[in-house]
């Protein structure tokens, strides 16, 4: 009976193939012949790619993923492969930044950058050279730790003051002088550089000198009890765009910290600030959302979806006006805005 079925089972299969053969549109039960592998897709540095064979005799399909190749890097750091700097701590990242023209980052792991005090005259912490257009930094979930060296203040900026950072997906955090129990400034991570932060999530306060895209980001503080403003514009005439983020001016103690401020402090000319904010949701210890103190004034347009509710002093007025006290240099849309009240 088995030595039977066996037999039968033989003859099955050269129908099958014959059947392949012949190229019938509906073929008879088979065992497949698959061809060779085809490559449909290349893996990349990072991404599986697939292949596919097909059977000689139905068209039946077969794929299979091909293992991501891994970056490839060189002498300096750059994958031959996929062209970005591949960084895996704070030294080279500062090296890799010294490239001309567009510079990618792929962190592999996370990072320390020593942070210079503000403008430091020696370039000890600048990113690029005059000739870098954009630096962008692909976190890949890691963190990022700007590291005081020697003050309160700090500052990332661009050689190329026309030149770009972005960091994407990545924890941003500071340590150093005073980081951990100092006031305000030694919290803040202060961006004197025209960045874009997307799908970052900041631990510390942040300071912006330029212009500024922050979208799907999460800025907070909540070890700093000392008046700090999770967001402090610089007004040096910049626009600031604020899409689809949470912005926590919440406090362990629940003293004091603040969310957005646009400020005049430290400028010698100050300029109108452009604010866009929509998709946000705000909290804060004291002080409305968003504070304009700069005496040159700001122009505001309060988008779709904020939310204030989380707003300790005003679930009203998302603006107060603390600067030249007119109306005319601050230019609201789509909220509401109030003369900050006497304290
Ligand atoms: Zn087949
Ligand atoms: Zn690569």
């Amino acid at each position: 009976m088995k030595r039977l079925l066996v037999l039968l089972l033989a003859s099955m299969m050269l129908f099958a193939f014959v059947a392949c053969d012949d190229n019938t549109p509906t073929p008879a039960p088979h065992e497949h012949e698959f061809g060779e592998w085809t490559i449909t897709k290349e893996a990349t540095c990072t991404e599986e790619g697939v292949r596919t064979r097909t059977c000689k005799g139905c068209s039946e399909t077969e794929t299979e993923a091909i293992p991501a190749k891994g970056h490839n890097p060189d002498a300096n750091g750059k994958c031959t492969a996929c062209g970005k700097m591949i960084v895996s701590n704070g030294a080279d990242f500062l090296k890799a930044t010294m490239n001309e023209g567009e510079v990618i980052i792929s962190l592999q792991d996370d990072i320390t950058i020593d942070i210079a005090p503000w403008r430091d005259t020696n370039d000890k912490s600048v990113f690029g050279t005059a000739s870098t257009t954009s630096i962008v930094v692909e976190g890949n979930g890691h963190t990022i730790t700007f590291h005081n060296t020697d003050s309160d203040w700090n500052a990332i900026y661009t050689k190329n003051e026309d030149a770009v950072l972005t960091i994407k997906n990545a924890t941003i955090d500071n340590s150093g002088y005073n980081a951990d129990d100092g006031p305000w400034n030694s919290h803040d991570i202060t961006f004197d550089c025209n960045v874009v932060l997307d799908n970052v999530t900041a631990t510390n306060a942040i300071a912006i000198g330029k212009n500024a895209e922050i979208r799907n980001s999460r800025i907070s503080d909540a070890n700093c009890t000392q008046d700090a403003y999770m967001l402090w514009i610089q007004a040096t005439g910049q626009t600031v765009t604020i899409e689809n983020c949470i912005i926590s001016g919440k406090s362990s103690t629940g003293n004091k910290n603040r969310a957005i401020k646009i400020a005049d402090e430290y400028i010698d000319e100050p300029k109108a600030v452009t604010l866009n904010v929509s998709g946000t949701t705000f909290s804060s210890d004291s002080k409305a959302a968003v504070l304009v103190t700069n005496t040159a004034g700001a122009t505001i347009n309060w988008g779709e979806g904020n939310d204030i509710s989380g707003v300790a002093a005003d679930k009203v007025n998302a603006v107060w006006n603390d600067s030249a006290r007119t109306d005319a240099i601050v230019k609201v849309s789509g909220c509401k805005v109030i003369q900050e009240p006497s304290a």
